[in-house]
């Protein structure tokens, strides 16, 4: 059981890993970006906006205050949008970062933007993050790796004639592990 979990678990993180490299890839050709709108008060309607690109995933929290006309998405929906690579985003973002004081760790990059005076007339509170897909890829890849090479682990012990989970030796006992108890996987 314990270990089905496990099994499930890395191949969750192995299929975020597919996801992180075919995102990272597409993101040099085409710019995906999602809108999906989270709510209303009296004080505005709230969102969510992802944008892929050039490497770089971009997510932002925001709300648009209702004295503003609203630049996009009024009807509530989520949408999602391909057009070519933005080469402006990673600019604008570090230009808007600095404004605001944003922080920055091994290329991850955010900042709260309360009052936008940058964003072309209209206002928004919230926040911003930019994670490299690259961080997504390597992140996602540390459990299927780990997978592996305790598979080979296991594989190399069994073959040595050692009990796979505890190290024991299985010679006089090739079946069941007199110190453990698990039952071994005959490798020819
Ligand atoms: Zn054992």
């Amino acid at each position: 059981m314990k270990r089905r979990l496990w099994n499930l678990i890395a191949l969750t993180s192995l299929l975020v890993a597919i996801v992180a490299v075919t995102i990272w890839i597409r993101s040099h050709f085409r710019a995906d970006v999602i809108n999906i709108p989270t709510g209303q008060d009296s004080l505005g309607h709230s969102w969510i906006e992802l944008i892929s690109n050039e490497g770089v995933l971009y997510w932002s929290r925001g709300k648009n205050l209702r004295d503003i006309p609203q630049p996009q998405h009024p009807g509530g929906q989520w949408d999602w949008s391909s057009i070519p690579t933005i080469p402006t985003v990673r600019q604008e973002f570090r230009e808007l970062a600095k404004f605001f004081h944003g922080s920055e760790i091994a290329g991850i990059a955010w900042f709260v933007d309360s009052l936008s005076p940058m964003q072309g007339g209209w206002r928004q509170t919230g926040w911003r993050l930019a994670i490299p897909d690259a961080w997504l890829l390597a992140c996602s890849s540390v459990l299927p790796a780990a997978w592996v090479a305790q598979r080979m682990f296991r594989r190399r012990r069994r073959l040595k004639g050692i009990c796979p989970q505890c190290g024991y030796d299985l010679r006089a006992t090739p079946d069941r592990c007199p110190e453990c108890g698990t039952q071994q996987i005959k490798i020819n």
